[in-house]
Protein backbone atom coordinates (compact mmCIF):
# COMPACT_ATOMS: atom_id res chain seq x y z
CA UNK A 1 0.00 0.00 0.00
CA UNK A 2 0.91 3.51 -0.87
CA UNK A 3 2.06 5.96 2.28
CA UNK A 4 1.46 9.43 2.69
CA UNK A 5 2.25 11.79 5.45
CA UNK A 6 -0.08 14.66 6.06
CA UNK A 7 1.46 17.11 7.65
CA UNK A 8 -1.22 20.40 9.10
CA UNK A 9 -0.88 23.12 11.49
CA UNK A 10 -4.13 23.08 13.44
CA UNK A 11 -3.86 26.75 14.42
CA UNK A 12 -3.32 28.03 10.36
CA UNK A 13 -5.18 30.18 8.66
CA UNK A 14 -8.75 29.98 9.22
CA UNK A 15 -8.35 27.25 11.81
CA UNK A 16 -10.84 24.99 9.87
CA UNK A 17 -8.88 22.49 8.15
CA UNK A 18 -8.93 20.09 11.38
CA UNK A 19 -12.64 19.55 11.14
CA UNK A 20 -12.04 18.42 7.38
CA UNK A 21 -9.62 15.49 8.57
CA UNK A 22 -11.65 12.56 8.65
CA UNK A 23 -13.00 13.41 5.04
CA UNK A 24 -8.96 13.81 3.84
CA UNK A 25 -8.43 10.15 5.16
CA UNK A 26 -11.46 8.74 3.70
CA UNK A 27 -11.09 9.74 0.60
CA UNK A 28 -7.01 9.01 0.47
CA UNK A 29 -7.47 5.53 1.73
CA UNK A 30 -10.04 5.11 -1.24
CA UNK A 31 -7.18 6.60 -3.61
CA UNK A 32 -5.03 3.34 -1.79
CA UNK A 33 -2.97 5.42 0.87
CA UNK A 34 -2.34 4.61 3.91
CA UNK A 35 -2.53 7.89 5.95
CA UNK A 36 0.15 8.97 8.48
CA UNK A 37 -0.17 12.43 10.20
CA UNK A 38 2.01 15.25 11.51
CA UNK A 39 -0.11 17.44 13.55
CA UNK A 40 2.36 20.91 14.13
CA UNK A 41 2.48 23.05 16.88
CA UNK A 42 5.30 24.21 17.78
CA UNK A 43 7.96 25.51 15.59
CA UNK A 44 11.04 23.40 14.46
CA UNK A 45 8.79 20.76 15.33
CA UNK A 46 8.57 19.67 11.21
CA UNK A 47 11.93 20.30 10.90
CA UNK A 48 12.69 17.61 13.36
CA UNK A 49 10.21 15.36 12.85
CA UNK A 50 10.94 15.32 8.72
CA UNK A 51 15.04 14.94 9.49
CA UNK A 52 14.90 11.66 10.36
CA UNK A 53 12.50 9.98 7.92
CA UNK A 54 13.70 7.12 5.86
CA UNK A 55 14.07 8.19 1.66
CA UNK A 56 11.91 5.60 0.22
CA UNK A 57 9.21 5.08 2.66
CA UNK A 58 6.50 8.09 1.83
CA UNK A 59 5.18 8.34 -1.79
CA UNK A 60 4.14 11.42 -1.13
CA UNK A 61 3.28 14.23 1.46
CA UNK A 62 0.62 16.77 1.80
CA UNK A 63 0.90 19.78 3.56
CA UNK A 64 -1.81 22.11 4.87
CA UNK A 65 -0.72 25.19 5.94
CA UNK A 66 0.20 28.87 4.43
CA UNK A 67 3.45 30.11 2.70
CA UNK A 68 4.99 29.63 5.65
CA UNK A 69 4.57 25.94 6.20
CA UNK A 70 4.98 25.25 2.38
CA UNK A 71 8.86 26.99 3.00
CA UNK A 72 9.11 25.05 6.27
CA UNK A 73 8.41 21.42 4.51
CA UNK A 74 10.33 22.78 1.04
CA UNK A 75 13.19 23.36 3.09
CA UNK A 76 13.20 19.87 4.92
CA UNK A 77 12.80 18.29 1.16
CA UNK A 78 15.63 19.76 0.15
CA UNK A 79 18.00 19.61 3.26
CA UNK A 80 17.01 16.01 3.74
CA UNK A 81 16.94 14.71 -0.08
CA UNK A 82 13.61 14.05 0.05
CA UNK A 83 12.75 16.36 -2.80
CA UNK A 84 12.08 12.77 -5.13
CA UNK A 85 8.35 12.55 -3.09
CA UNK A 86 5.66 14.74 -4.60
CA UNK A 87 3.96 17.71 -2.59
CA UNK A 88 0.04 18.61 -2.39
CA UNK A 89 -0.73 21.24 -1.16
CA UNK A 90 -3.89 22.31 1.22
CA UNK A 91 -4.08 26.31 0.80
CA UNK A 92 -5.04 27.15 4.54
CA UNK A 93 -3.23 29.86 6.08
CA UNK A 94 -3.03 33.79 5.70
CA UNK A 95 -1.06 33.65 2.53
CA UNK A 96 -1.26 31.25 0.06
CA UNK A 97 0.37 33.07 -2.72
CA UNK A 98 2.07 29.33 -3.94
CA UNK A 99 -1.11 27.67 -3.64
CA UNK A 100 -3.06 30.05 -5.63
CA UNK A 101 -0.45 30.69 -8.40
CA UNK A 102 -0.77 27.29 -9.58
CA UNK A 103 -4.74 27.58 -8.71
CA UNK A 104 -4.77 24.39 -5.71
CA UNK A 105 -8.21 24.26 -4.32
CA UNK A 106 -9.01 24.79 -0.65
CA UNK A 107 -12.00 22.13 -0.76
CA UNK A 108 -11.18 18.47 0.40
CA UNK A 109 -13.16 16.42 -1.86
CA UNK A 110 -11.07 18.77 -4.73
CA UNK A 111 -7.77 18.58 -3.00
CA UNK A 112 -7.90 14.59 -2.83
CA UNK A 113 -9.35 14.16 -6.61
CA UNK A 114 -6.02 16.16 -7.49
CA UNK A 115 -3.80 13.60 -5.52
CA UNK A 116 -5.43 10.49 -6.61
CA UNK A 117 -5.19 11.48 -10.45
CA UNK A 118 -1.25 11.43 -10.09
CA UNK A 119 -0.30 14.42 -11.96
CA UNK A 120 2.58 16.36 -11.21
CA UNK A 121 4.48 19.07 -12.38
CA UNK A 122 8.33 20.01 -11.56
CA UNK A 123 8.75 23.07 -9.91
CA UNK A 124 12.03 25.47 -9.29
CA UNK A 125 13.21 26.42 -6.03
CA UNK A 126 15.52 29.24 -5.02
CA UNK A 127 18.46 28.74 -2.83
CA UNK A 128 19.29 32.34 -1.20
CA UNK A 129 22.37 31.54 0.53
CA UNK A 130 21.33 28.60 2.76
CA UNK A 131 17.69 28.79 2.54
CA UNK A 132 15.17 27.79 0.17
CA UNK A 133 12.49 29.92 -1.13
CA UNK A 134 9.75 28.71 -3.08
CA UNK A 135 7.69 32.35 -3.80
CA UNK A 136 9.72 34.90 -3.86
CA UNK A 137 13.10 36.60 -1.97
CA UNK A 138 12.14 40.29 -1.89
CA UNK A 139 14.28 42.95 -0.17
CA UNK A 140 13.59 47.04 0.78
CA UNK A 141 10.12 47.99 1.24
CA UNK A 142 8.06 44.72 2.02
CA UNK A 143 11.31 43.31 3.86
CA UNK A 144 10.24 41.34 7.50
CA UNK A 145 6.62 43.05 6.63
CA UNK A 146 4.86 39.59 7.86
CA UNK A 147 6.76 38.68 10.83
CA UNK A 148 6.16 42.77 12.43
CA UNK A 149 2.07 41.70 11.93
CA UNK A 150 0.59 41.28 15.01
CA UNK A 151 -0.80 38.05 15.52
CA UNK A 152 -4.42 38.85 16.00
CA UNK A 153 -4.48 41.56 13.21
CA UNK A 154 -3.27 38.97 10.75
CA UNK A 155 -6.39 36.89 12.10
CA UNK A 156 -8.65 40.14 11.67
CA UNK A 157 -7.54 40.82 8.26
CA UNK A 158 -6.19 37.76 6.80
CA UNK A 159 -4.33 38.10 3.74
CA UNK A 160 -4.99 41.79 3.73
CA UNK A 161 -2.26 42.77 6.72
CA UNK A 162 0.31 41.96 4.78
CA UNK A 163 -0.70 44.62 2.23
CA UNK A 164 -1.19 47.26 4.75
CA UNK A 165 1.49 46.60 7.14
CA UNK A 166 3.81 47.56 3.94
CA UNK A 167 1.97 50.28 3.27
CA UNK A 168 2.62 51.46 6.68
CA UNK A 169 6.12 51.02 6.53
CA UNK A 170 6.31 52.67 3.85
CA UNK A 171 6.29 56.17 6.33
CA UNK A 172 10.06 54.97 7.33
CA UNK A 173 11.47 53.58 4.25
CA UNK A 174 14.46 54.80 2.83
CA UNK A 175 16.05 53.73 -0.62
CA UNK A 176 19.00 51.33 -0.66
CA UNK A 177 22.31 51.08 -2.53
CA UNK A 178 22.61 47.93 -3.87
CA UNK A 179 25.13 46.22 -6.44
CA UNK A 180 23.13 43.59 -8.10
CA UNK A 181 25.22 41.20 -10.51
CA UNK A 182 24.24 39.11 -12.66
CA UNK A 183 25.29 36.63 -14.98
CA UNK A 184 26.17 39.17 -17.63
CA UNK A 185 26.76 41.94 -16.12
CA UNK A 186 26.76 44.23 -12.36
CA UNK A 187 24.30 47.50 -12.01
CA UNK A 188 24.58 49.53 -8.98
CA UNK A 189 21.76 52.24 -8.02
CA UNK A 190 19.64 53.12 -5.57
CA UNK A 191 16.56 50.98 -5.02
CA UNK A 192 12.82 51.45 -3.23
CA UNK A 193 12.44 47.82 -3.33
CA UNK A 194 13.36 44.86 -5.07
CA UNK A 195 11.88 41.27 -6.03
CA UNK A 196 13.11 38.21 -7.01
CA UNK A 197 10.13 36.08 -8.27
CA UNK A 198 9.51 32.19 -8.31
CA UNK A 199 5.81 32.75 -8.69
CA UNK A 200 4.33 36.27 -10.50
CA UNK A 201 2.51 37.16 -6.70
CA UNK A 202 3.95 38.29 -3.12
CA UNK A 203 1.98 39.55 -0.22
CA UNK A 204 -1.48 39.66 -1.86
CA UNK A 205 -0.58 41.12 -5.17
CA UNK A 206 -1.17 39.20 -7.97
CA UNK A 207 0.63 39.14 -11.03
CA UNK A 208 3.85 41.15 -9.79
CA UNK A 209 5.89 39.47 -12.16
CA UNK A 210 3.54 38.62 -15.37
CA UNK A 211 5.90 36.49 -17.19
CA UNK A 212 7.26 34.55 -13.98
CA UNK A 213 7.34 30.91 -14.92
CA UNK A 214 7.83 28.07 -11.91
CA UNK A 215 9.38 25.55 -13.88
CA UNK A 216 11.53 27.74 -16.82
CA UNK A 217 14.87 27.37 -14.55
CA UNK A 218 15.21 31.69 -14.14
CA UNK A 219 13.97 34.05 -11.68
CA UNK A 220 12.18 36.99 -12.39
CA UNK A 221 14.34 40.31 -10.73
CA UNK A 222 12.44 43.40 -10.44
CA UNK A 223 13.66 46.37 -8.63
CA UNK A 224 12.07 49.26 -8.81
CA UNK A 225 14.48 52.29 -8.55
CA UNK A 226 14.63 55.60 -6.09
CA UNK A 227 11.14 56.60 -7.15
CA UNK A 228 10.35 57.97 -3.28
CA UNK A 229 6.80 56.72 -2.03
CA UNK A 230 4.90 59.19 -3.79
CA UNK A 231 5.24 57.88 -7.22
CA UNK A 232 5.75 53.70 -5.94
CA UNK A 233 2.13 52.92 -6.92
CA UNK A 234 1.86 54.63 -10.29
CA UNK A 235 4.99 53.08 -12.05
CA UNK A 236 4.58 49.99 -9.89
CA UNK A 237 1.20 50.35 -12.30
CA UNK A 238 2.93 50.30 -15.06
CA UNK A 239 5.05 47.78 -14.27
CA UNK A 240 2.09 45.77 -13.81
CA UNK A 241 0.40 46.50 -17.08
CA UNK A 242 3.41 45.42 -18.88
CA UNK A 243 5.23 48.69 -19.16
CA UNK A 244 8.11 47.62 -17.63
CA UNK A 245 10.72 46.76 -20.23
CA UNK A 246 11.07 50.64 -21.56
CA UNK A 247 10.58 52.26 -17.95
CA UNK A 248 13.77 53.44 -16.95
CA UNK A 249 13.02 53.32 -13.30
CA UNK A 250 12.42 49.57 -12.99
CA UNK A 251 15.35 47.17 -13.78
CA UNK A 252 13.93 44.13 -14.99
CA UNK A 253 16.06 40.67 -15.58
CA UNK A 254 15.69 36.77 -16.07
CA UNK A 255 18.49 35.33 -14.56
CA UNK A 256 19.44 31.78 -12.50
CA UNK A 257 22.26 32.92 -10.68
CA UNK A 258 22.17 36.45 -8.70
CA UNK A 259 23.98 37.99 -5.87
CA UNK A 260 22.90 41.18 -4.00
CA UNK A 261 25.10 43.30 -2.18
CA UNK A 262 24.77 46.59 -0.33
CA UNK A 263 26.64 48.63 2.19
CA UNK A 264 23.52 49.23 4.25
CA UNK A 265 22.16 46.83 6.63
CA UNK A 266 19.67 44.95 4.54
CA UNK A 267 17.60 42.07 5.30
CA UNK A 268 15.62 40.17 2.89
CA UNK A 269 12.39 38.21 3.19
CA UNK A 270 11.61 34.62 1.75
CA UNK A 271 8.26 33.78 0.78
CA UNK A 272 6.88 36.14 4.28
CA UNK A 273 9.48 34.67 6.38
CA UNK A 274 12.86 36.92 7.75
CA UNK A 275 15.64 35.77 5.37
CA UNK A 276 19.21 36.33 5.31
CA UNK A 277 20.95 40.08 5.51
CA UNK A 278 23.17 41.31 2.38
CA UNK A 279 25.07 39.46 0.95
CA UNK A 280 23.03 37.54 -0.84
CA UNK A 281 23.58 34.79 -3.64
CA UNK A 282 20.76 33.57 -5.09
CA UNK A 283 20.57 30.31 -6.94
CA UNK A 284 18.01 28.64 -9.31
CA UNK A 285 17.61 25.18 -8.86
CA UNK A 286 15.97 23.73 -11.81
CA UNK A 287 12.50 21.36 -11.20
CA UNK A 288 13.93 20.71 -7.62
CA UNK A 289 10.59 19.26 -6.57
CA UNK A 290 7.26 17.83 -7.55
CA UNK A 291 4.03 19.60 -6.84
CA UNK A 292 0.27 17.98 -7.59
CA UNK A 293 -2.07 20.09 -9.69
CA UNK A 294 -4.89 19.61 -11.23
MG1 LIG B 1 11.02 31.05 -13.22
Amino acid sequence: MKKIKLIYNPYSGDKTFKFDLDIYVTNLQQAGYEVHMFRSINQGDIENHLKDIEKNFYDAFIVSGGDGTINIVVNCLMKYNLNHIPIAIIPSGTANDFATFLKLPKEPDDACKIIANNKTIPVDVGLCNDKYFINVCAGGLFANVSEKIDKNFKEALGKFAYYIRALQEMHTFKPINLKITNSKETIEDKFDLFLILNTSGTGSIKNLSPTASISDGVFDFVGFRNVGIANLPSVAIKYLKGEYLEHDKILFFQDKDITIESIEEVYTDLDGEKGPKLPINIKNIPSAIKVFVE
